[in-house]
């Protein structure tokens, strides 16, 4: 008797929404990325209720056909690799093609989308997977897509999103992340139709400053530092405006989030004696290597990679830091051993 059978494609894709999408913020981020991918100058991010009911995010990038704006709903449906020696050669954020199959699967979500060469884009809504609407439209070049009402058909999962305001703070951490490593667009961000961020194009600094707050200005200290095939660039906080909670560390590798506990400690090592007991500097430190020596398929929501040559991050980052404190007098004491 024979008892397997493959799974219908809309249970396929909710199953492994499981693992992309796990709150409304994962679904920001996904969105916020395609939208970067897409070459977009402008990116508006709109929500209501902590995104549970809606997230919207509108873009000036290149849009999408009207096969395309179908095809991007299957799963392992990508414009991004081709092969598998394009794994090893990631430039854009996105790659397993996963995000927006796995949102449709458990959301209603709605698109707009046109490419410059054409007059009419296309409007498709999905639910559950399904198309329920495709047409042309007329709309701006670019994309437009609205996912709504999150986890509308698993209860269970819907069930598990916390209150509104922890919600939104996971979008907040998102959207900055974001927003830091793309100091060259241009962002809003509406939360229930009230502004959170109005950014606008600028150096990072400014960037840094217009998410975190003015008082920034004064605290932020360049730090810049290269090896063989890696560079760092950034800004660290000066010690005495470390914080007692570790929220405002940033780690990019090729424009790409990371959380790196290894890197990390290099950083705090280099602040060592400087720091207030428990409390945590303020970094954003920017990576620059060749794709092909980092690993970034490790996790499917690739905020972890593996670097070939960890070492050398390593001494990159602590070097930077140590280089840059150095220079304001507040070098560490040296460390003969
Ligand atoms: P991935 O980003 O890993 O390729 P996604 O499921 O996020 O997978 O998106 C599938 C495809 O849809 C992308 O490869 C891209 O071609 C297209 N796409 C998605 N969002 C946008 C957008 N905002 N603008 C243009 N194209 C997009
Ligand atoms: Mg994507």
């Amino acid at each position: 008797m024979n008892i397997i059978r493959l799974l219908p494609d809309s249970l396929a894709n909710q199953i492994a929404a499981g693992e992309v999408v796990q709150r409304p913020a994962s679904v920001v981020k996904e969105l916020l990325e395609n939208a970067i991918d897409a070459g977009s100058s402008h990116i508006q991010l709109i929500i209501k209720e902590a995104g549970k009911t809606l997230i919207q995010v509108i873009d000036d990038g290149c849009g999408m056909s009207e096969t395309d704006a179908r095809m991007c709903f299957e799963r392992h449906a990508t414009s991004k690799i081709r092969t598998v020696d394009d794994l090893f050669q990631i430039r854009t954020l996105g790659f397993r093609g996963e995000a927006l199959a796995s949102i449709a699967a458990v959301a209603q979500v709605e698109m707009k989308t046109r490419i410059p060469e054409e007059e009419l884009g296309t409007f498709i809504s999905l639910a559950g997977s399904q198309v329920t609407e495709q047409k042309p439209i007329q709309c701006a070049k670019g994309t437009s897509i609205a996912v709504k009402n999150l986890f509308y058909n698993v209860p269970a999962r819907r069930n598990f999103l916390k209150s509104n305001p922890i919600e939104l703070k996971h979008i907040i951490d998102e959207f900055q992340r974001v927003a830091l490593i793309n100091p060259d667009i241009e962002f809003t961000f509406f939360h229930n139709d009230i502004e959170v961020y109005q950014l606008r194009k600028g150096k990072l600094a400014h960037r840094i400053v217009g998410l975190f707050g003015k008082n920034y200005k004064q605290i932020l200290i360049p730090c810049e530092e290269e090896l063989t095939n890696m560079r760092v660039k950034g800004y660290i906080g000066r010690p005495e405006s470390a914080k007692r909670t570790r929220g405002e560390q940033f780690f990019f590798v090729n424009q790409r989030f990371i959380k790196h506990s290894y890197l990390n400690h290099a950083v705090v090592t280099a602040f060592e004696g400087l720091l207030p007991e428990d409390s945590f500097p303020f970094y954003v430190l920017i990576i620059d290597t060749d794709p092909q020596k980092i690993d970034v398929n490790v996790h499917p929501t690739k905020t972890e990679i593996k670097f070939e040559d960890e070492r050398t991050a390593y001494a990159l980052v602590r070097a930077a830091v140590c280089k840059a404190l150095g220079k304001h007098h507040l070098a560490p004491k040296m460390d003969f051993d």
